[in-house]
């Protein structure tokens, strides 16, 4: 299929309400588009706001009885779940890759740190409890319970359309909410997959719905009356904006945003390990994670490792996510690749020096028409160029330089965003000072995406978040569930005590 395909043979995703998968009565379509070719693959609507209303109510009416279902059946849909994940591993990678570009590898990566959150809500038992205190009075006890908020939302990026949808529906779902997600309109199509699974796992009708569109219907989530918390991943200006609006609607709101990761490189650090780490974490996903390494902040002599940095990005493969040995695919859109390209000229009038230029690889056959941008490398790179201060969510590294330590740590914290960062060394002081002194929510030693699994909580900080709470781990059980004190006493003897005027338990 090409662009001029007649639009009505294409697939059209459906939307999820109240249990049923139909197709939306909207005027208004996207293509879904395979960046390595720009082979249309489907189309997408961008949802009424009589279809979002209707995905709304079906949440509200299912939660009535939702709430009430005893833990462990929850958490026996959740182990079915995984499963059914596992055994369609391959094909979700495979229409990942086909609407998304990474490779079929890093796909299946996508999916498993998404199902590492399934496995989690399937342990829903062990996690939503309450507390008890014995005798806080003469025969008093109180306790709390962890109660379900209602109907919660989820808005997500292109750049894990597996991994971030599995951050937010199942914990929402396993601590006994109902839920709407709003997927990346760019995507859909592997987060559709994973919701028919997950349906075929045994969710109930109205538990689980999809509704797809752009900033009207999100700012519709934002508003509803219904709509008790909203879980945000995407671009800084984006949730910034879903943030201010949802709370001013009185709802719980987290927002996963933005980034510009540094690693420190100090001279004692295994070269071979470091560079290594470097070059897969700056160029993997053609550097759209939110945890890539887009600034490497060589130290010392570590500065002398430069030219051998560049070869090793210049040895990548860019291609198809599809084709056996590709590093680096494509970019989501052609305004993405125009975009990161804009970015690299302005690096050059800034005055960084370009030690690898990845524009314009030259690719054969139908990859000619697809969003590639290399690896890219400038070298030279200072606060106040623009692509140092501004995210490029592309394959592009930027080197700094710094004499020591404490001076490349005085530059990460006065950077504003806090989503991730690393230093590679071999001595446990310099981690120690580094993970001590760092502002930064998420610190890798010798790991260069530091990013944790649910056991622990997604924990961006400062301009990277907005809201208190992570979206998976011990934290997003806070998030969903509101706290209820239960303050309670028994008598054994109805015949003591009396009227009591004071505020005291007695
Ligand atoms: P985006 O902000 O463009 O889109 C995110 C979601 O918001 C999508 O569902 C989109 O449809 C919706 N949206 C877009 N414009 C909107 C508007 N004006 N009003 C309301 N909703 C709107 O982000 P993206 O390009 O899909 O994803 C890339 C960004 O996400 C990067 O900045 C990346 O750092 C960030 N990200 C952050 C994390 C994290 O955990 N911190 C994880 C993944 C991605």
């Amino acid at each position: 299929m090409t662009r001029d395909t007649t639009r009505d043979e294409l697939p059209r995703i459906p939307l999820l309400i109240n249990g049923e998968f139909v197709q939306s009565r909207s005027t208004e379509w996207r293509d879904v588009i395979n960046p390595a070719t720009q082979q249309v693959l489907a189309r997408v609507p961008m949802a009424t706001a009589e279809e979002v209303e209707a995905a709304i109510a079906s949440g509200r009416e299912a939660f009535k009885t939702w709430r009430k279902t005893p833990i462990g059946q929850r958490a026996r849909i959740f182990l079915k779940y995984q499963q059914l994940i596992r055994e369609n591993m391959k094909q979700l990678a495979a229409t990942l890759t086909a609407e998304q570009g990474k490779t079929l590898a890093d796909a299946e990566g996508d999916v498993f740190r998404g199902l590492e959150v399934v496995e989690h809500a399937a342990n829903i038992g062990n996690l939503q409890m309450g507390e008890l205190a014995h005798n806080v009075a003469g025969g008093v006890d109180t306790y709390t319970l962890l109660q379900p908020l209602g109907v919660c939302a989820g808005i997500t990026p292109f750049n894990f359309p597996a991994m971030i949808p599995l951050w937010m529906f199942p914990m929402a779902i396993a601590t006994g909410n109902t839920f709407v997600l709003k997927p990346s309109e760019q995507d859909p199509m592997v987060t559709m997959r994973l919701v028919e699974l997950a349906l075929e796992a045994g969710i109930p009708k109205g538990v689980l719905n999809v509704v797809h569109g752009g900033e009207s219907v999100v700012n519709t989530l934002c508003d509803h009356p219904d709509i008790k918390a909203v879980s945000f991943v995407g671009s800084t200006r984006v949730g910034t904006l879903v943030h201010d609006r949802a709370t001013k609607a009185g709802k719980r709101v987290q927002c996963m945003m933005g980034a510009k990761n540094h690693a420190i490189v100090m001279p004692d650090a295994h070269k071979e390990q470091t560079l290594n780490a470097l070059v897969g974490a700056s160029f993997g996903a053609a550097g759209q994670r939110c945890m890539a390494v887009s600034v490497a902040v060589l130290v010392g002599a570590a500065r002398d490792w430069l030219p051998e940095l560049v070869e090793k990005a210049r040895g990548l493969k860019i291609g198809a996510g599809d084709a056996a040995g590709t590093d680096v695919g494509p970019l989501i859109s052609c305004a993405a690749r125009d975009r990161v390209e804009h970015l690299i000229a302005r690096g050059i009038e800034d005055g960084a020096t370009l030690s690898l230029d990845g524009r314009k690889p030259q690719l054969d056959g139908a990859l000619k028409e697809g969003n590639f941008v290399g690896p890219t490398i400038f070298s030279g790179v200072k606060p106040g160029m623009t692509i140092y201060d501004q995210e490029i969510f592309g394959p592009v590294l930027c080197v700094a330089e710094a004499e020591t330590m404490d001076e490349a740590i005085a530059m990460i914290n006065a950077n504003p965003n806090g989503n991730g960062t690393a230093i590679f060394t071999q001595s446990g002081a310099a981690a120690r000072r580094f993970e001590e002194e760092i502002d930064v929510g998420q610190v890798g030693i010798n790991v260069p995406i530091p990013v944790p699994v649910p056991l622990f909580s997604f924990t961006g900080s400062r301009a990277s978040k907005l809201g208190d709470l992570g979206p998976y781990g011990k934290q997003v059980i806070m998030f969903y569930t509101q706290t209820k004190t239960v303050t309670a006493r028994w008598f054994d003897d109805a015949s003591t005590g009396g009227v009591n005027t004071t505020i005291s338990l007695k």
